[in-house]
């Protein structure tokens, strides 16, 4: 990586117990540019041999963290929090040239990272326990909350950075130790925050990164007995896979998995502010998030001129490397991912969709693909049932509410949903008929680490951010004093 600053932040080891380590094996995967399609390095392949050894480390390393106080453990976040802003250009240009991700993107989500590290450093300190009026006057009740122990952690490719600080922030505030597997398509991001924890003064074996073989690394995480908690992002079928195998040994389980996000126009919606929500929601990092609007359901009374002022807005967007000028779609990031959105689209032509902008493979080549606009669409489409996870709107029309709702809440998934509408009563009805844990309204960007996000049904268990997401990683211990 010639062109960062810091050129130490660019590691192609794995970093085990305060160490940068190779595989057993010697082995490496190689670590591709998704925009230019060259090798950016390799990452050792390592499986379930290291995992065990980066779990015992963070066994060993528990006593030791989980007695400092919640200060010294703050001060320590607080700082690795700070190092992600003080290195934000290096490490966005890290995670484009892994990812994909438009430049602007790719610092705004090192921002994002930083401030859950920032923002649980704070709520660390501010894990209280209980004292609860007793059933007997000779014994008293007293409740504590301490940390969960030994963590693991499975994170996606879509954010390289801050999937990781979400989930390592409020485990090390709360005084549990971590091991991640990072996706394999962009390890290099978490490597640059394990050298940057080191750097901040997280002690060896607090927070370990391991790449390599998901299978491997996957069965010993959800295996071995050190382990309390597995914490992870990424899809539904995989999340189903690792909560069965954590069933054996009855680990703790926050899942962040697959959402079909609706977003609902009605017809007394601010028009262009619909617009401008619509883009930002689906288009994002190219589609590829789990809050992106999956479905737009438009009332049929606004449906011709959303879709043309949606149809003007995206054809507009610049396609192109995200390291480059003025990128705001950067490629896909790999080619069964393009197969996926095409497969869609073809679908939905079949059965009477109509392509608006867009619709195929970008001049650029490789995974760049056109951004979409699609009309016509019905719920027996496959864009209707599944995750497209690329830059395509597709656009139903409804009449009204009962059906909205109705089509909004007919997917086994209830991550997110979006709504537009200027009045306060159906606002209410909406937001409270929808199954979904997070609802935008009247806005298409809901990610923030005050707020807690996370999902209902099949797209997952448990909260991420905010207050809540450090009682993921806290256990209810209660005290029943006798003899008084
Ligand atoms: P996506 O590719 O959409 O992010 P995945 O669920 O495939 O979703 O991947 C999320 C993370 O889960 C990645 O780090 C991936 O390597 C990992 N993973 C995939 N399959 C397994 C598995 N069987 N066991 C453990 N981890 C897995």
């Amino acid at each position: 990586m010639r062109i960062l600053k810091d050129k130490s932040l660019f590691h192609q080891l794995c970093f085990i117990n305060g160490a940068w380590t190779g595989a057993d094996s010697g082995e490496a995967i190689d670590v591709i540019n998704p925009a230019t399609g060259e090798k950016l390095g390799t990452v050792p392949k390592m499986g379930g041999a290291e995992t065990r050894r980066a779990i015992e480390a963070a066994h060993a390393a528990l006593p030791s963290w989980r007695a400092r106080t919640a200060q010294e453990r703050s001060a320590i976040i607080r700082r690795w929090s700070d190092l992600l802003l003080q290195h934000q250009d290096d490490l966005a240009v890290l995670m484009t040239a892994e990812q994909g991700k438009p430049l602007a993107e790719a610092r705004g989500e090192t921002v994002y990272a930083a401030s859950f590290l920032e923002w649980f450093a704070e709520e660390g300190k501010r894990i209280y326990g209980d004292v609860i009026p007793s059933h007997q006057s000779d014994k008293r009740i007293v409740v504590l909350k301490e940390p969960v122990g030994v963590c693991v952690a499975i994170t996606p490719w879509n954010f390289p950075s801050a999937m990781i600080t979400r989930k390592a922030g409020p485990a090390l505030a709360a005084g549990c130790t971590m091991v991640v597997k990072p996706a394999t398509a962009t390890p290099y991001s978490a490597l640059a925050l394990a050298e940057l924890a080191r750097r901040a003064g997280v002690p060896a074996g607090v927070f370990s990164v391991i790449t390599g073989s998901a299978a491997g690394i996957g069965e010993e995480m959800t295996s071995n007995p050190l382990v309390r908690k597995l914490t992870f992002t990424g899809s539904t079928d995989v999340g189903k896979k690792l909560m069965a195998q954590c069933a054996r040994t009855v680990k703790k389980v926050s899942l962040e998995l697959g959402g079909n996000a609706p977003f609902i126009v009605f017809d007394d919606a601010d028009l262009d502010a619909a617009v401008e929500g619509a883009v930002i929601s689906k288009y994002r990092n190219t589609g590829q998030t789990c809050v992106c609007s999956n479905r737009f359901l438009v009332q049929e009374g606004i449906y011709e001129r959303f879709a043309e002022k949606l149809t003007q807005a995206v054809s507009v967007l610049k396609v192109g490397d995200g390291l480059k000028g003025e990128t705001q779609q950067g490629p896909l990031i790999d080619m069964a991912a393009v197969e996926k959105v095409e497969e869609h689209i073809a679908d939905a032509v079949a059965k009477g969709g109509r392509i608006l902008v867009g619709g195929k493979r970008h001049a650029l080549g490789g995974s760049f693909f056109e951004p979409t606009v699609l009309a016509g669409v019905t719920p027996d489409m496959l864009l209707a049932r599944e995750e497209t996870f690329g830059p395509v709107a597709p656009l139903f029309r409804f009449r009204t509410e009962e059906e909205a709702i109705q089509l909004a809440n007919a997917t086994e998934f209830g991550l997110a949903a979006y709504f537009y509408s200027r009045d306060m009563a159906r606002v209410w009805r909406v937001a409270e008929a929808v199954e979904y844990g997070i609802v935008g309204i009247n806005t298409g960007l809901i990610s923030t680490a005050v707020a807690p996000f996370g999902g209902m049904k099949e797209s997952g268990i448990g909260r991420e951010g905010s207050k809540y997401g450090i009682e993921e990683f806290l256990e209810i211990k209660y005290l029943c004093i006798g003899g008084m």
